[in-house]
């Protein structure tokens, strides 16, 4: 079947409109959607599992990557939920090879979080996701791999993406500061790496893949994982023994050279992550405050049920580190830290002193990369501010009064004029 046939364009026109987008290009993708499914060979098993977040969710404007994902689960059926009710991404294969459609492949949906690729910041504007069920470091089933190989390449004839910016969501994702990495830094993720092996991508049918991180490269982020960019970029001999390390029987263990962050990674701090101390005492994520006097031989356990994003959100002086920079690390002072002043005020990390910011009180509230979006009036809403992430969890509104609240928690009508939009770079 083809990938148009259920695309939800019609029900969803209304709601384009009110968000300020043309109702023309809705009309013209729903004339071309019926063109294509013409044209398209039958071979994907492919069904509606449509979230219903989609129809909130705008149309993007370019389509330049697909960014692939594992689950970290084993079965699709523990999966697809999540994936749906938060509209995490455009297709689900699962394990048979049967691909779910999630959110319209026009629209976007909330896959990459904290992202860059070559500058770009927030690929969830550019690319399409696709959830394969499985984990990082294990092969995926046959079935799978024809499914996916078909599914690439019907994207791929459809938005002209080349071999190479087909990405996995370990070379996009990255992470703002942190207790273990004081600049911004690759290696938030290790989600989808095996789709980065030269034996994957050639059972796939991708010929060419991108030859190192461009982003590294360039000084813009700090590689925070060595083994992870063997695997993504390494000959194939580097990304076996890359991958062999992951696999170690000691790899979920913390010791030597091995932090919360090198197992967990942006799950360290979840309430999904379980650390089973030597002595049998257990504590989830959420639950650890002092994370260097975590013993050796602790097993980390992590969950498929995790947020594939958390935001790191809002941050306290006194509770999550003593002061400023034990939160923004080397980025105290870059126009992405926001501080909640005592006094009420909010300010960019650019607009105070190192003087300042040292002598920032406990209690004052952090968020490290963010964007100091503006204020809202009657010719600039939430969208024309942040755009799709108008609704994200990860966005925060200060209201005129005061209140704080998330993307998750508004509706369009009640978000008054002169609420502050801060949203994840
Ligand atoms: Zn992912």
């Amino acid at each position: 079947m083809g990938l148009d046939y259920f695309d939800t364009d019609r029900v969803s026109i209304k709601r384009r409109n009110r968000l300020g987008l043309i109702s023309t290009a809705g009309w013209l993708l729903v004339f071309w959607g019926v063109i294509l499914v013409t044209s398209q060979v039958q071979a994907l098993q492919i069904s509606n599992k449509i979230s219903p977040r989609n129809r909130e969710r705008p149309a993007r404007n370019s389509s330049d990557y697909i960014v692939l994902h594992t689950t970290e689960s084993s079965k699709g059926s523990s999966a697809i939920g999540k994936l749906q009710s938060r509209g995490e991404a455009h297709y689900m294969v699962d394990t048979n090879g049967h691909v779910y459609r999630i959110i319209d492949k026009h629209r976007v949906a909330f896959h990459a979080g904290r992202s860059m690729w070559n500058g770009r910041t927030n690929l969830d504007r550019y690319s399409i996701g696709i959830e394969v069920v499985g984990f990082h470091n294990k092969p995926i089933t046959a079935a799978q791999t024809r499914a996916l190989k078909e599914l690439l390449t019907q994207l791929q004839g459809i938005y002209k993406i080349p071999d190479e910016r087909v990405l996995t969501h370990s070379m996009v994702a990255y992470g703002a500061p942190n207790r273990w990495h004081k600049k911004s830094h690759r290696g938030r993720k290790r989600c989808g790496m095996q789709f980065a092996t030269k034996s994957m991508r050639s059972a796939l049918g991708l010929t060419s893949a991108p030859a190192y991180d461009p982003d590294v490269r360039a000084g813009r982020l700090i590689n925070a994982d060595p083994y992870l960019a063997q695997v993504l970029y390494g000959s194939p001999r580097e990304q076996t023994t890359a991958v062999a390390r992951y696999n170690a029987a000691d790899a979920q263990t913390i010791g030597k050279g091995r932090s919360a962050w090198d197992v967990a990674r942006d799950q360290y701090n979840a309430a999904t992550t379980l650390y089973t101390f030597p002595d049998g005492r257990k504590l989830r994520g959420n639950q650890i405050r002092d994370w260097t006097s975590i013993p050796a031989g602790t097993r980390v356990t992590l969950s498929g049920d995790s947020d594939e994003n958390p935001s790191e959100g809002l941050q306290v002086v006194g509770t999550d580190a003593p002061n400023a920079s034990g939160i923004a690390g080397d980025e105290v002072r870059k126009s992405t830290t926001i501080y909640f002043m005592p006094d009420g005020r909010v300010m960019r990390g650019d607009q105070l002193t190192l003087a300042q910011i040292r002598a920032l009180p406990a209690s004052t509230r952090i968020l490290v990369g963010y964007i100091f979006g503006g204020y809202i009036s009657k010719n600039r809403s939430a969208y024309d501010i942040c755009g799709a992430k108008w609704k994200h969890p990860s966005t925060y509104y200060k209201f005129p009064d005061g209140s704080i609240r998330t993307g998750n928690q508004i509706n369009e009508n009640s978000i008054p004029q002169k609420t502050l939009v801060l949203f994840s770079n």
